[in-house]
């Protein structure tokens, strides 16, 4: 079964048919740094990190770019408002590149602690400012764009399409923008690919030359000065890095409107070619009763996690153990359970690496691994992957003994479900078995299988000496660090 994924533009399930075959180009809406990301966000970057993983697993080179948003992203995602990192410079008394650094940090920080893999770039918006400009020049020039006195425009009428994503049509939004419709706007629905540095934005730190996309010197009113709108970003660094049509991109349900929306005009207009072939929408996540939101005041950052006393691996866990287009309810009964499900998982992996060949034949073929590959070419769907570890579980421990085939079809299974999730590795306080105790069980698994029961008492106490308590169940030899 090839993999389909749910694309929230054609709104039903499509086989991925990649622009080159056996690659993958994909583009995450990453963070605005005005803060420490919260949980939410993350559940969103882990839906894209999980499908990349299975891409690979999957036999695909994938070309992923992940930007950080450090200039442009105004309060509400609007036109309006300020800049959100100009204003948390503001209160912090700081320069707006310190604030957009000091949250990188905790960003990239927290996404080493959820074991996230390091996409090809990391593009931040203020580094792209030429490639930004270009494209609004040629929108201008082709006139989807036009410019008032505080800013530059793009004409959503000039772009059929527009709504096909989030379904808002024109329709629908002038009915719904009577109020605070900026008048020097042709529709309401337009939305800035630049804002000049004057009226409210004259303060805004960050500007640069429309002319020319250098960095400006001057402060207060300056209309040839400005800064780029939020989501010409995207469309910049997405076609400066992977070009202008990709296969895939993702981000969270709130990105769909307006932000993917104006993407998609932007980019299709400039270039006259589809910009996205799917596009993946990972649900929100809900506190309390209300959606997970920093503007709200009810989030849950990775350090609250830990102080809570758990690992960053299972919030991992349970962030990816509910299918990404659920709407999951954050509780702290969901990270018990989480922790104890990866537990389970990450303790009978360690005891695979002792099972051992020869002892007795098998068994009942299983194809664990297809089951596996099923549910994940499936839409992403964790629940029945994770399903079938514990499926893969119950069955390795009833085994009587073990073929080489079978056991070599088990480890193989194994690296593949820890590579997809990523959340199975012991933590860092756990070590892997060492060699030579391994090679000791070995040893003790042959005294056994020749009653040598002196000898296989020796080896038990050798292996204890190192350190390491071993059991005999009904499968063969168990281990654990002894305490
Ligand atoms: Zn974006």
């Amino acid at each position: 079964m090839p993999l389909s994924l749910y694309n929230t533009y054609s709104k039903k399930d499509e086989q991925l048919v990649t622009l080159t075959p056996k690659q993958v180009t994909m583009y995450t809406c990453g963070p605005t740094v005005y803060g420490r990301p919260h949980i939410g966000n993350y559940s969103s970057f882990l839906m894209a990190d999980l499908l990349r993983r299975w891409l690979e697993v999957s036999g695909y080179q994938v070309k992923h770019v992940k930007n950080i948003t450090d200039v442009g992203h105004l309060l509400h995602d609007s036109d309006h408002g300020d800049d959100k990192i100009q204003k948390q410079a503001e209160t912090e008394k700081l320069h707006p590149l310190e604030i957009a650094r000091r949250y990188t940090e905790q960003y990239l920080e927290d996404e080493k602690a959820l074991n996230m893999l390091e996409p090809m770039a990391r593009p931040r918006a203020s580094e792209f400012i030429k490639e930004q400009l270009a494209i609004i020049k040629v929108l201008l020039e082709k006139g989807n764009a036009y410019e008032t006195d505080d800013g530059i425009y793009f004409a959503v009428e000039t772009f059929p399409h527009y709504g096909a994503l989030s379904g808002n049509t024109l329709q629908n939004l002038n009915a719904g923008a009577r109020v605070g419709v900026d008048e020097k706007k042709k529709h309401p629905a337009d939305f800035a690919l630049w804002k000049k540095c004057v009226g409210d934005n004259g303060r805004h730190v960050l500007r640069w030359k429309f002319s020319t996309g250098e960095v400006s010197q001057s402060s207060g009113e300056d209309a040839s000065s400005g800064f780029p709108g939020w989501h010409i970003e995207c469309s910049a660094m997405s076609s400066s890095l992977l070009g202008d049509q990709i296969d895939l991109h993702t981000g969270g349900e709130d990105n769909i409107f307006p932000h993917h929306e104006c993407e998609i005009a932007q980019s299709e207009c400039a270039t006259g070619k589809q910009f996205v072939r799917l596009w993946l929408h990972k649900r929100r996540i809900d506190l309390g009763d209300a959606k997970m939101s920093k503007s709200l005041g009810n989030i849950l950052t990775v350090p609250d996690i830990v102080e809570k006393g758990y690992s960053p691996l299972d919030l991992r866990y349970y962030l990816l153990s509910v299918h990404y287009r659920t709407n999951l309810k954050f509780a702290w009964k969901g990270m018990d359970d989480a922790r104890k499900a990866r537990t389970k998982i990450v303790e009978w992996i360690r005891e695979c690496v002792t099972f051992s060949a020869g002892k007795g034949s098998d068994d009942s073929k299983k194809n664990f691994a297809e089951d596996f590959a099923d549910a994940m070419n499936g839409d992403l769907n964790t629940p029945q992957a994770l399903a079938v570890i514990f499926d893969c579980m119950a069955w390795s421990r009833n085994q009587k003994g073990w073929s080489t085939e079978s056991l070599s079809a088990l480890s193989s299974f194994i690296e593949e479900v820890k590579t997809t999730f990523g959340c199975f590795e012991p933590e860092s306080q756990a070590e892997p078995v060492p060699d030579d105790v391994l090679s000791l069980i070995k040893d003790r698994e042959a005294a056994r299988a020749a009653k040598d029961f002196k000898e296989s008492d020796r080896l038990r106490d050798a292996i204890k000496d190192r350190g390491w308590d071993v059991k005999d169940t009904a499968q063969g030899q168990t281990i654990k660090e002894a305490r």
